[in-house]
């Protein structure tokens, strides 16, 4: 089976102007993209609805975040329902910097999992090893038990619905790119444990993408990887590069 190469781009707390992100739109609006790639901007939330509104039909939005509950007293949060609502179809979940600064556990990202697909979002679900845990040799016990938080809660039916995101953290931000075959390694061995946790059906139609310091220079060789089926990618989606990324496999 083909898995469609999916790219995504995590605009973070960027940009800090409406000007500055209607830039970066109108980059994604007149560029050349492959129109086998899937492609998937998450901008901060308050930008969500304007971007989905000047953003070409062809590029998808998400949600850099989403709450457990749909509605009630929660103060700052967004819901799931909520984004639907909004025309908002994927969310990012799991990103390192909301687990090791907003202290997600792996247990509230797969409850926020479930409640984003019940919502009838997609997820893009992040795991990933520190370099800690790396040098330890613990890089796919780490990953598994992230994963195996959320395929408790899930069916094999819902992941259809879900990317996982491979990204490291100690590549996240850090200019530092796990080798292609670094990556690679993770990936089917993520493959592996989707085998034998959820179905062989599951471990071979998900896309698995990987994430930390992706910049057009690098996305070629990385793209090449059997089970490297795109990217999530940060700073470098606020470049023009982006596009390059993109195209990565043209
Ligand atoms: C990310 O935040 O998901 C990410 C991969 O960031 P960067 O590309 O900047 O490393």
């Amino acid at each position: 089976m083909t898995r469609q190469f999916f790219v995504g781009g995590n605009f973070k707390l960027n940009p800090t102007s409406r000007e500055a992100k209607r830039e970066l739109v109108n980059i994604l609006n007149k560029a050349t993209l492959n129109p086998q790639t899937e492609v998937v901007i998450a901008p901060p939330a308050l930008y969500l609805i304007p971007v989905l509104e000047l953003l070409r039909k062809d590029i998808k939005v998400a949600a850099q975040n989403s709450h457990t509950k749909n509605s009630g007293a929660f103060t700052g949060e967004i819901s799931p329902v909520q984004l639907v609502d909004a025309g908002i179809p994927y969310v990012i979940l799991g990103h390192s910097e909301r687990r090791t600064l907003f202290g997600e556990t792996s247990v509230i990202v797969a409850q926020k999992t479930r409640a984003a697909l019940d919502a009838g979002l997609r997820v893009i679900l992040c795991v990933g090893e520190t370099l800690a845990e790396r040098e330890a040799g613990s890089t796919q016990k780490v990953v598994e038990e992230q994963l195996r938080a959320v395929v408790t809660l899930l069916s094999p039916g819902d992941w259809s619905r879900i990317v996982i995101a491979y990204e490291p953290v100690w590549a996240i931000g850090t200019g530092k790119v796990a080798t292609a075959a670094q990556a690679q390694e993770v990936h089917a061995d993520t493959r592996k444990y989707l085998t034998s946790a959820v179905s062989p059906e599951v471990a071979e139609s998900t896309r698995i993408i990987y994430g930390g310091s992706v910049t057009a220079a690098n996305s070629k060789e990385l793209a090449t990887q059997p089970d490297v089926d795109g990217f999530l990618v940060g700073g470098a989606s606020l470049k023009p590069e982006f596009v390059d990324i993109i195209n990565a496999t043209a």
